[in-house]
């Protein structure tokens, strides 16, 4: 069970909406740093650990920067996303580069940037090495396949993603890798999703380390960094438990010690890649009702639209939703909660049970600090939102402006006037 709450008043939040107009995204502080410093602890007994923050879940500076201040890097699968992190303040091998189907100039400068490569395919290596030379420091990802279903866990179904080598492919890629002059090893995969056992990031991890040793007696190369990807879930649902981080260091400890230390091996950096976890159940959309509507069904009107999280009609995703006031009023009522695009799967939620909303209400859309924002688009003209930082001292610090009606037309070739375009725009 997960208790949804937020971390603002009635008041504070009145307080708030009367600056920024509603829709807007609100990230707390405070909740994110504890949680990295929770993930950092339970990984505290590792020679060394680094979580590289999935860029994509939260894409703005001052949340990568308050991360990295926390000694979090970024994991970037983009040219803008290595930009950001180089601006954030993340250097060098606090980055790692985890693309695929990567042009060659994204490649380009994340070696001038000196962050990890981690190759997604064996035929990488040469396209690599012609465009942006081989580092002396290279990882890749590995794709287990059907093999992994040997594990006890089951985690996920690796054998429909398109991500990441198989199992001969990369053994063969180390041998490549070094013979053309990498000297230094890193090893990924990523198998799950939104994962809320806890067991499957430990198989993950004793997969990987077994790998390592198989690696070691096969080329006799040393794996240097290991990186289990992101992947860890978060309690959407009332009823939905949080992963126990403490539980997963020290399965993962466990594992360690009883393949890498016992075979006389590392000692390894310990990474991880989460996105979601870090900053998703930390950020809210903030919302108003605008419109009541009955037909066959009752409906909520929200000012804010799929553009502003796409989660729920893109995997008809659960988001909780507090209604400001009505936290304590009994949920008699039950609604579609929709907003404005000329799609029926532009919905917050359907047939939710929910206190008796009116016109006015604020509304709080949950959990949508990862993989929120991140995913707006402008279809049917929707514009992105602001995003809001609440401090720990209770402060709210805009940290990315709401585009405006110039920003959307600001790429647009017209055969009107440039003057008469702006007439338009009044
Ligand atoms: C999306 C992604 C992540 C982050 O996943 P979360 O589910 O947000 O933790 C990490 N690594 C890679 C390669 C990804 O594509």
């Amino acid at each position: 069970m997960t208790e949804k709450t937020i971390p603002f008043s009635a008041e504070k939040l009145a307080e708030i909406m009367a600056q920024y107009p509603t829709p807007f995204h609100i990230y707390d502080e405070k909740a994110i740093v504890a949680n990295v410093r929770r993930l950092t602890r339970a990984f505290s007994w590792a020679p060394s650990f680094q979580e590289y923050f999935a860029v994509k879940a939260a894409p703005t500076p001052a949340l990568l920067e308050l991360l990295a201040k926390e000694g979090v890097g970024a994991d970037c699968s983009s040219l803008p996303e290595l930009i950001l992190a180089d601006l954030a303040g993340i250097k060098g091998e606090s980055i790692m580069f985890t693309s695929n189907d990567t042009p060659a100039h994204e490649f380009v400068k994340a070696r001038s940037l000196g962050a990890v490569i981690n190759l997604d395919d064996i035929t990488h290596i040469d396209f690599l090495e012609k465009h942006a030379g081989i580092p002396e420091m290279i990882s890749f990802r590995y794709n287990p396949g059907p093999l992994q279903k040997s594990s006890n866990t089951i985690i996920g179904t690796p054998e429909e993603a398109k991500y990441g080598l198989t199992h001969d492919q990369l053994l063969e890629a180390y041998r490549i890798a070094k013979e053309k002059g990498a000297k230094r090893f890193g090893l990924h995969t990523m198998v799950i999703s939104n994962e809320l056992n806890p067991d499957c990031f430990i198989a993950t991890a004793q997969m990987i380390f077994n790998l390592v040793v198989e690696i070691k007696n096969k080329l006799a190369i040393d794996i240097e960094l290991v990186n289990f990807g992101g992947g860890v879930g978060i309690p959407y649902r009332p009823e939905d438990t949080a992963v126990d981080l403490e539980y997963v260091g020290r399965g993962i400890e466990q594992a360690y010690n009883d393949t890498i230390v016992a075979c006389g091996l590392g000692p390894l950096k310990i990474a991880l890649e989460l996105g979601r976890s870090i900053t998703g159940p930390y950020g809210y959309l903030v919302a108003k009702a605008i419109h009541k509507k009955e037909t066959y069904k009752n409906y909520i009107g929200l000012d804010a639209c799929m553009a502003n999280l796409m989660r729920p009609a893109l995997y008809g995703s659960y988001h909780h939703i507090t209604v400001i006031g009505k936290e304590n009023a009994p949920l008699d009522h039950v609604y579609d909660v929709t907003g404005s695009l000329c799609e029926n799967n532009d919905k917050f939620a359907i047939n939710r049970a929910l206190p008796k909303i009116d016109i006015g209400d604020t509304i709080v859309i949950h959990d949508a600090g990862a993989h929120g924002h991140a995913m707006g688009f402008n279809y049917n003209g929707k514009l992105r939102s602001a995003e809001l930082l609440l401090k720990e001292d209770g402060s709210v610090q805009l940290i990315r402006r709401a585009e405006t009606i110039e920003d959307y037309f600001s790429t647009m070739i017209f055969s009107n006037s440039a003057d008469e375009v702006k007439a338009a725009l009044k």
